[in-house]
């Protein structure tokens, strides 16, 4: 923050003080300070507040937003306008955010009132925006109160709350450049906006019943459904175990009872999401108790104007159906966020789904034709309404883990609000990965990094994509220079570099895992060079394998590979990657040959038939003799057998082998079984772990894994349960990380270590990994800011860019 302060400028005070005599008051006291101030200020209250605090002091003058900042005149006393400018950092309202304060002073000009002028839109200039923040307390209080004109009101909203990035087309933020410009306020709402002592004072979507927006029910094939009110109305379908698209403010989200094992088993046929975790909202931190463990921090996040879904522990007596989150041990809660949601848990009393509304990858629909168009098999009922969405905005996710909290999806109500970086960054567009993706712009020394994207796997996620990149560049004012991406040839983002190339842009291809790694580094604001611990699924690698557990020496301009897990053979590539019981063959086949596969084969059913009690497929059952016939050709014929050093699919391949889970429906599902399965442990602390050997070939640590699997089938054959063998697995790769750093660390001095890559979701090898660093002393660095996934790719893409020559 750079304020400068009156001391520093007291001369020119007295110099411009003396010199003019225009003011009827007492003139050498009278000074005229000229008032910048810059970040989330506009769309928060932030004039009425300077407003009243003008009056507060006794001071003339007036305010204006314009495209860059809020800039502010007042005429006064010396003591009055310190005081004034002291409020303004220490009092500003709750949704604004102060980056920087400057001042002027000149000559007093003789005002003789306080006034808002006309906002400025100005060519090249920007400003930060809001992200969209959940209903005020104030405003819950209206919504709930029988007497207020409010009441049970959907769109209600003040300075304080409610939707801003969602709804803005372009700045500066005035309700004409609002999807509220076509809602005219009646005399009612028009006075609150425009009394300076109302909380709705310049309050850009103020509305109420009599002007604003209205919520209509309607069928799957669009048909009004009659009811007197459409939000009761569908909170009664809710409970009788109907699925509903409510749509909320970054788009529609699908709903059903989660007490109700058969809607939420229907919502997962239609939806074709058979496993992957859905989000639950209640109405209250109470109810939030009744169905997790929280913890104080775990309370504070799910409680922040963000109300994003946090991730905590599922109490094994909630009454939210397992179908929810099968096989898990985090349950993803959230509060209501906006007035539609507040009445309609109130109304319903029962736990909600709530989760995207779009079908498996496809990004969340937001508008009401559309959501009739691609969710009409899915939904029941269509809780709609009038005001338009300008962004698409899914709901984030969060988790709390070492006492702080980790942004795992990051949406609604953190972005746009970019990064603040400890450098200057030139004028770069950064286009991210390919799954979970999010794309970067940097200007000055903000990186805004969008919105979560999505898979990018269709067409739709695509034009999703290129959209919100010319929203970004329109709203931020930003013309990159240079466009930063993935050197993944077949990545959609790469290719939309690669045509930019084409039309004549300046690009720069980025290696993955040095992207990770840049990303922690400029998140947590170090510029020094760090040992990176990159565990992930994929990630194209210089030699044209695929890397995912790598362990490199890196800062912005320089990455060295230094170690990695030996390759491994992907036998049908992106097949294997969907069916893990194919990697585990194939590893097994190329470590330790036909043999000890038949083996696992052959241990597989009797196992599982004792342990698990469920009817999953074993890694037998699934890999059929002539599967297996095609894999031993892939692998010898190296046809469409990608060699790998991943992370994530050594996890899918102990996952699979121990009958965990042999087939996904979602990414990550196998690694994710496997840490739940060892979870069951976590307190036991002398279970062991497996032996790996590192060997040094030119230079390069290769982490060989032949050791492990031929230690995890005599487990097996030794009939240790599998809950043991998933936390000894975890064990495992901590220590090969572990003692990977500290040769690292004997190299080079370094004893800063930075933990990246999508396995870090897992939150036990995150635990054991770092508290094995520190205690050989590593100062351990994690994301906090930005996903630790594929979502940080475009920051990390960004920041090197920059770097570049
Ligand atoms: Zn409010
Ligand atoms: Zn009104
Ligand atoms: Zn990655």
């Amino acid at each position: 923050m750079t304020i400068r302060t009156f001391a520093s400028t007291a001369c020119t005070i007295f110099c411009y003080a003396y010199s003019s005599a225009v003011n009827k008051k007492n003139q050498s006291n009278l000074i005229r300070a000229h008032i910048k101030v810059r970040g989330i200020v506009q769309g928060v209250g932030f004039r009425p507040f300077i407003y009243n605090l003008a009056k507060l002091y006794d001071l003339m003058g007036w305010i204006y937003n314009s495209s860059e900042d809020v800039t502010i005149e007042v005429e006064g006393s010396r003591n009055a306008i310190a005081s004034f400018k002291s409020d303004i950092i220490t009092k500003a309202p709750p949704m604004s955010h102060i980056a920087d304060l400057s001042i002027d002073f000149l000559k007093p000009a003789g005002y003789e009132s306080f006034e808002i002028r006309d906002s400025i839109a100005e060519a090249g200039k920007y400003q930060l925006i809001s992200p969209d923040s959940a209903t005020c307390i104030d405003c819950i209080r209206e919504l709930f109160d029988p007497e207020d004109r409010r009441y049970r009101y959907p769109f209600t909203n003040c300075t304080n709350c409610g939707p801003r990035f969602t709804i803005i087309d372009s700045m500066p933020y005035d309700r004409p450049r609002t999807t509220m410009k076509n809602f005219i306020m009646c005399p009612q709402c028009y006075a609150e906006y425009q009394n300076p002592a109302d909380r709705r004072f310049h309050a850009q979507p103020n509305a109420c019943p009599v002007c604003g927006p209205v919520v209509e029910l309607v069928s799957r094939n669009g048909a009004r459904i009659p009811c007197k009110d459409p939000v009761l109305q569908a909170s009664t379908f809710l409970k009788e175990g109907a699925i509903v698209a409510i749509k909320g403010l970054g788009g529609f989200l699908l709903a059903c009872d989660a007490t109700n094992a058969l809607a939420v088993t229907l919502l997962r046929q239609r939806k074709r999401r058979m496993w992957k975790p859905f989000a639950v909202m209640v109405n209250s931190i109470e109810t939030a108790k009744e169905h997790c463990d929280i913890s104080l921090k775990e309370e504070e996040l799910l409680c922040s104007t963000a109300v994003p879904i946090v991730l905590m522990k599922w109490k094994t007596d909630s009454s939210i159906v397992e179908a929810v989150a099968p096989r898990q041990k985090y349950l993803g809660l959230m509060l209501p966020y906006s007035p539609i949601h507040h009445l309609i848990v109130s109304d319903s009393c029962i736990p909600l789904v709530m989760t995207s509304g779009n079908l498996s990858e496809e990004p969340i629909a937001k508008d009401n034709d559309e959501a009739l168009l691609r969710l009409h098999d899915i939904a029941d009922y269509f809780l709609i309404h009038n005001r338009d969405i300008y962004s698409r905005y899914d709901d984030s996710v969060a988790m709390v883990e070492g006492g702080e909290s980790q942004i795992l999806r990051r949406a609604r109500g953190y972005a746009p609000y970019p990064i603040q970086l400890n450098f200057q960054c030139r004028q770069i567009l950064a286009c991210g990965a390919e799954i979970k993706n999010t794309f970067c712009l940097t200007r000055d020394n903000y990186a805004f990094i969008s919105q979560h994207i999505g898979d990018m796997e269709n067409i739709e996620t695509l034009e999703h994509f290129q959209s919100t990149i010319d929203l970004y560049k329109n709203l931020f004012n930003v013309d990159p220079e240079l466009i930063a991406y993935d050197l993944h040839p077949d990545y959609l983002s790469t290719r939309y570099a690669r045509e930019l190339e084409e039309a004549g842009a300046k690009t720069i291809g980025i290696l993955h895992h040095h992207a990770h790694i840049a990303s922690c580094m400029a998140e947590n604001g170090i510029n020094s060079p760090v040992i990176g611990v990159v565990l992930d699924g994929t990630g194209w690698g210089n030699d044209g394998n695929i890397w995912g557990g790598e362990y490199v020496v890196a800062d912005y301009n320089s990455f060295t590979r230094s170690a990695h897990l030996e390759y491994l053979p992907l036998a049908g590539g992106d097949t294997a990657t969907k069916r893990p019981y194919r990697i585990t063959a194939g590893y097994l086949l190329s470590l330790l040959g036909d043999k000890a596969l038949d083996k696992a084969i052959s241990l597989s059913p009797q196992y599982y038939n004792r342990f698990n009690g469920e009817s999953t497929e074993s890694f037998h059952s699934a890999l059929s003799p002539t599967e297996c016939k095609i894999i031993k050709q892939q692998i010898q014929k190296k046809i469409n057998t990608p060699q790998t050093s991943s992370m994530g699919r050594l996890f899918d391949a102990v996952s699979a082998l121990i009958g965990v889970r042999e087939v996904i429906d979602y990414e990550g599902q196998a690694a994710i079984e496997l840490e739940m399965a060892a979870h069951a442990l976590e307190e036991h602390s002398d279970i062991g772990s497996y032996p790996y050997a590192i060997v040094d070939s030119d230079g390069m640590q290769i982490i060989k894994l032949a050791d492990l699997f031929s230690a995890i089938i005599e487990d097996i054959a030794g009939k240790q349960p599998r809950e043991s063998i998933a936390m000894k697995f975890h064990r495992t790769v901590a220590n090969m990380s572990v003692d990977i750093c500290r040769h690292l660390s004997e190299q080079t001095g370094i004893k800063k270590v930075a933990l990246s890559g999508g396995v870090f979701q897992n939150r036990l090898l995150l635990r054991q990994l770092t508290a094995l660093l520190e205690k050989d002393g590593f100062h351990v660095i994690t994301h906090r800011l930005v996903p630790c996934n594929d979502g940080c790719i475009s920051l990390g893409q960004a920041v090197i860019a920059n770097f570049s020559g």
